[in-house]
């Protein structure tokens, strides 16, 4: 990217971008949000489709009582203010994918208002190492917590789908699916308090963990379940006037959203440094390019004439309705995280990785609370399984290794029927066979395993014979050398022997 390699460091420091987000979400209900209509995902174009949704006249709209709770729900995990009543209002404009003429949105009277979304990120560099350049591992770095403010999250339709490719006269025509028409949406606006692209991915990734363990949405991008719009503009550091910004559309992933940032930032510097000024409009982004291009300035920008939908009541969410949902509410992933933290005494960066989705986490929660020992448990999944996940470059979804896998070996090491040391060699074999623990056991734990009495009586002879002292205090009482006892066994025996037999030949030694 050439822009931001022309830009000086000192003009880039100079100025201060201010980022705000908007993100779409679909709500997983298994019909529109004003009609009957089916909203399964790829089904033949205009087949799931009525007079409501097509927009004929005299069809009148039946709000959905079920996407009312999900945009509840979803509100509600984001902190927002559930307003009591709120107004569904017409945006007016045209388009081919646009039946009616307008889509039915809420304007000055949201469902939601007021909330927040924490996010982690790392400490700023302190002046003398930004100025050496010193950026460090971002894992490295201490984290701070940063509240990023949401103006309101409100209930539309969505549009339908122009086709310009996949038919053989794709060249001339343009082809309509009005299948996602009506189909039910909540918009999630930020307050402009994204300061950094770094924390608008970090923004959307919490997001989308938020809204995933709500079950509202699926949050599938490439099936167009959450889409996002970035606001951004640059000022000279200190300025309290916000500078003219730039909307970016359509960029259909969240890695695709930090670039897009990062090149339109260096372009406004940029456009100011060489004394021009920025236009107001909408761009963009060519991820092959890593460019933004203008798409439409302001003068073309629409006047969506909002006005209240005379065919829909007042929507009133009353305290009982909202007491109802509040109940189907789950555990947040920030409460999740904190609680593994302190009930399994797991690292935060791990209680991240295990609460990246809800299905994880409730793996990870059953196996630990059904073995018999929790925090190893999540110790075995610490040690052992991030580390080989990490360096092999898997995600822990893909572990060849499952939670219950990871109980059973814990419950093996815990009773004494395998050692550490073969608990890593059979975690190395899981990961090269592509199988998970119980399997691998199965196959080639127990041969392993050193249970030939008469080899252990021998190694066990000589320990006792070179440790004297620590004889002596085990017979006068003190009970708890047995622990150093089978420690030196297991060394000797390169930890093959069983060390519930090491336990058992011991104390009949001993005694
Ligand atoms: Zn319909």
């Amino acid at each position: 990217m050439s822009t931001s390699a022309d830009t000086s460091v000192a003009a880039r420091t100079t100025y201060e971008p201010v980022i705000g987000l908007e993100v779409h979400v679909q709500l997983l209900t298994a019909s529109k949000i004003f009609c009957s209509c089916s909203t399964r995902f790829g089904a033949p174009p205009n087949t799931n489709v009525c007079p409501v949704c097509l927009g004929m006249p005299g069809a009148l709209p039946v709000l959905n009582r079920k996407a009312v709770e999900f945009a509840v729900r979803a509100a509600m995990a984001l902190n927002c203010r559930i307003n009591e009543t709120s107004i569904f209002a017409r945006k007016n404009y045209f388009y081919p994918d646009l039946p009616k003429g307008y889509q039915i949105s809420q304007y000055d009277k949201p469902l939601a208002e007021h909330g927040y979304i924490e996010v982690q990120m790392p400490k700023p560099l302190t002046a003398k190492f930004a100025k050496e350049g010193r950026e460090g591992r971002k894992e490295d770095r201490e984290l701070t917590t940063k509240k990023i403010g949401i103006t309101r999250v409100h209930l539309e339709e969505d549009a339908g789908k122009s086709l310009h490719e996949g038919f053989p006269d794709s060249d001339e025509k343009t082809a309509i699916d009005l299948n996602r028409t009506g189909v039910p949406l909540i918009e999630i606006v930020s307050e402009p308090d994204i300061a950094t692209p770094d924390e608008a991915y970090e923004y959307l990734t919490r997001l989308k963990e938020i809204i995933l363990y709500t079950g509202v949405s699926d949050c599938n991008m490439e099936e167009g379940s959450l889409r996002c719009d970035a606001n951004v503009s640059v000022r000279p550091r200190g300025q309290k006037e916000l500078g003219t910004k730039a909307e970016i559309k359509n960029v259909n992933s969240f890695r695709f959203i930090r670039e897009a940032l990062v090149y339109e930032i260096a372009r406004q510097v940029e456009v100011i440094e060489s004394g021009g000024k920025v236009t107001q409009e909408t761009r963009l982004y060519n991820s092959h390019e890593g460019k933004t291009y203008s798409m439409r300035s302001k003068e073309q920008a629409h006047d969506y004439r909002y006005f209240p939908e005379p065919d829909l009541l007042p929507l009133v969410v009353d305290e009982k309705w909202k007491a109802e949902i509040a109940k189907t509410l789950p555990e947040l992933p920030e409460a999740r995280r904190a609680r593994f933290v302190s009930d399994f005494g797991v690292t935060e960066y791990d209680a991240q990785v295990l609460t990246v989705s809800k299905s994880l986490a409730d793996q990870f929660e059953a196996a630990a609370k059904a073995a018999k020992n929790p925090k190893r448990v999540a110790n075995l999944v610490q040690s052992e399984l991030m580390g080989r996940l990490k360096a092999r470059g898997v995600s822990i979804e893909q572990s060849p290794i499952s939670m219950k896998g990871v109980a059973a070996s814990a419950d093996l090491v815990e009773s004494g029927a395998i050692s550490g040391k073969m608990l890593k060699d059979l975690y190395e074999l899981a990961f090269e066979r592509n199988q998970d623990f119980p399997e691998v056991y199965e196959e080639e734990g127990r041969p392993q395993q050193s249970s030939d009495t008469s080899v252990l009586e021998k190694i066990i002879e000589e320990i006792v014979a070179a440790n004297p002292k620590q004889l002596e205090q085990y017979r006068a009482g003190k009970k708890t050398m047995l622990g150093f006892f089978v420690g030196q066994v297991m060394k000797a025996s390169k930890g093959q022997a069983n060390p519930q037999l090491v336990n058992e030949l011991l104390v009949k030694k001993l005694d």
